[in-house]
């Protein structure tokens, strides 16, 4: 890394103490970026990436919410609202324990190049909350959504801040948000929020799209070497949104998925998962994963170890971050996996993303591979500034050439500065290069 790279980081390491996933994917961008600010000096002499590196605004709230008991419960509320140069702040809500400030800002920070790179005009944001919706009732989840509303409402607007879903936020909690924030303001501000139900202004294609846009992209990848999905193995980590229909995408295009899993474990199935079966389990009946194997003849559940020791071509971690680790990319390489491309949010650490590349295997980072989603989102804001409403076909052949779009800027990008074949680097300097340029068009503001 140069000096002023390098001291970007430790600004970054000394303002935001232990906020060690935040620290890990501001390096993963900065490691990329030498090539550039040595071509581009301008981005040095306008501090753009100290300034890149710090978010706007950064809101911390209360949320207090009544459970069916009539207890009432206090959960911490975030919004960070990171980079706005391109377009309003764009990113979703994550509800989940695990959530603290740092792993908002390392969301969003992602989510700033990320939606550069889909070249739609959308800026970088996230929020959420620690709240854990596991085994609450539906009563218990619109309270907390409206609470968490409430507080909300003050700082998102279809030309401010956009939020979406992310783990454990769906249709249902992005019904209960939208319900809130019309009461509120009194207004049907339908591009406030995306991922609604299709009745009040959701997108066609908006559920699947992450998912979709993954294999799309893993599929642009393999088309170089001449190859595709049709009669690959592949193992998808996950069995939310993400993961259930980058099953599906994978599955009508000829490949064999073999394991899927949940935080209870992972589940085998050497048939091929039944997508319709597992959708069932996890969206209808928001069972446990071992469901699934109770209704198939030759599929096990294993609990304990880890879903990548089983053996695949192509591995597709769409759960969560830091979920695929030095050893099991080790575990990989061993078994023969050709390509992983990133379904999840930094889903590989460091030194497995390490290992991977320097084996050879391909690599699609998430900030491209899972970009679908958040590219659908700014279809539908589309559809809801023209009051319009896509079929699932227009809108999927969109998704899909966005997902083309990206996957060329990235290959171009490798190509451009010495390092074909290099989606980490192409991806990261196609999307910081996109906001550095828009910044310094802006001005210092
Ligand atoms: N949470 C998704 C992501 O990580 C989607 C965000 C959105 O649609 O705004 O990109």
């Amino acid at each position: 890394m140069t000096q002023d790279l390098q001291a970007a980081f430790d600004t970054v390491v000394r303002r935001n103490p232990g906020e060690s996933e935040f620290h890990q994917a501001v390096y993963e961008v900065l490691e990329s970026l030498g090539p550039v600010v040595e071509r581009h000096p301008e981005y040095v002499d306008a501090s753009i990436i100290p300034r890149l590196c710090e978010p706007n605004r950064q809101i911390i709230f209360k949320v207090n919410w009544e459970d069916d008991n009539c207890r009432i419960h206090t959960n911490r509320g975030f919004r960070v609202q990171f980079n706005s140069s391109l377009g309003p702040y764009k990113g979703g809500l994550r509800f989940h324990p695990s959530v603290y400030l740092g792993i908002i800002k390392f969301l969003g920070f992602e989510q700033i190049f990320k939606n550069a790179l889909t070249g739609m005009p959308i800026g970088g944001g996230k929020g959420g909350s620690d709240f854990d919706p596991k085994g609450k009732s539906d009563n218990e989840i619109m309270r907390f959504c409206q609470s968490f509303m409430t507080e909300l409402s003050q700082h998102i607007g279809a030309d401010t801040d956009v939020p979406a879903g992310d783990i454990g936020v769906g249709g249902r909690e992005i019904g209960y948000l939208f319900g809130q924030y019309k009461k509120l303001t009194g207004r049907y501000e339908s591009g406030v929020i995306t991922g609604k139900g299709i009745l009040f202004g959701g997108s066609r294609a908006r559920t699947e799209a992450t998912g979709y846009g993954t294999v799309f992209f893993a599929e642009e990848m393999m088309k170089l070497n001449g190859q595709g999905f049709d009669g690959k193995k592949v193992v998808v980590s996950g069995s939310g949104n993400v993961a259930l229909y980058a099953v599906e995408k994978a599955n009508q295009l000829g490949a064999t998925v073999v394991a899927v899993s949940d935080s209870s474990g992972y589940v085998v199935d050497e048939d091929g998962i039944d997508f319709e079966l597992l959708q069932d389990v996890k969206e209808k009946r928001r069972a446990r994963i071992s469901a699934y194997a109770d209704e198939r003849p030759n599929a096990h559940v294993v609990t304990g170890g880890s879903i990548w020791d089983v053996p695949c071509d192509i591995a597709l971690p769409c759960a969560t971050q830091n979920e695929l680790d030095e050893n099991a990319a080790k575990t990989l390489i061993q078994n023969g996996c050709k390509l992983v491309a990133e379904g999840a949010n930094m889903p590989c650490t460091p030194q497995a993303t390490r290992a991977l590349r320097s084996a050879g295997v391909l690599f699609a980072p998430g900030k491209a591979a899972n970009a679908g989603g958040v590219a659908t989102s700014a279809l539908e804001m589309q559809q809801n500034a023209s009051r319009d409403s896509w079929s699932f076909e227009h809108t999927e052949e969109r998704l899909q050439q966005i997902m083309v779009g990206i996957h060329e800027r990235c290959a171009e990008t490798a190509d451009e500065y010495g390092h074909p074949g290099d989606y980490v680097l192409g991806a990261n300097i196609a999307g910081f290069t996109r906001v550095a340029d828009a910044m310094l068009a802006l001005g210092v503001i």
